[in-house]
């Protein structure tokens, strides 16, 4: 036992039990599921919705070092677009590839391990999501984004200018803005 390994919780829906898999190099097994996603799964800007089906495909291979986990994570993303914040919808698929070290195996320290029999992929599927999602998503690549003196999005009013004509209604406000400042 690696006691310095995080317990895997078994009652993850991330987390499979190894221990039927024989440590003869060569067992194989193909898992396919779906999952709810975790929390917090995303970056500021694009996220998988918590609760949200993950579809899984995956093979388990017992390899003589442990547990090597391959296949692909497809989810459903939501977010906003940085520059003018409309909602966005998108699907994604996240390649995974993990290998979980035998604990009675050397490995590095940042080898990831089998615990207790259990792999938990939670982990490696937030890498892959965070380290693929962009930190700056568009609703289109030349969004125009919104006007700075009114907040109006400018994709739906592309000649909107100011010049004199600011509504009064709105001048009050930004001077209001301005005074507190
Ligand atoms: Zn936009
Ligand atoms: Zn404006």
């Amino acid at each position: 036992m690696n006691s310095l390994s995080r317990s895997a919780d078994a009652r993850s829906p991330l987390v499979f039990d190894v221990h039927e898999m024989s440590r003869q190099a060569g067992t194989m097994k193909e898992i396919s599921r779906s999952v709810p996603a975790p929390a917090d799964l995303g970056v500021e800007m694009m996220r998988v919705p918590e609760g949200s089906p993950i579809a899984l495909e995956l093979r388990l291979q017992s390899v003589v070092e442990g547990i090597w986990v391959s296949g692909t994570a497809d989810v459903e993303l939501a977010g906003e677009c940085s520059r003018c914040l409309t909602p966005l919808e998108d699907e994604a698929s996240f390649d995974l590839e993990e290998l979980f070290v035998h604990p009675d195996r050397e490995a590095d320290e940042d080898a990831t391990f089998v615990v207790d029999e259990r792999i938990d992929l939670e982990p490696a599927l937030r890498d892959a999501v965070v380290l693929d999602l962009p930190f700056t998503p568009l609703c289109r690549e030349d969004c125009a984004g919104l006007c700075t003196i009114c907040g109006a999005n400018l994709n739906d009013d592309p000649e909107h200018t100011h010049g004199e004509q600011v509504d009064p209604r709105w001048s009050t406000l930004l001077r209001v803005d301005t005074d507190d400042n």
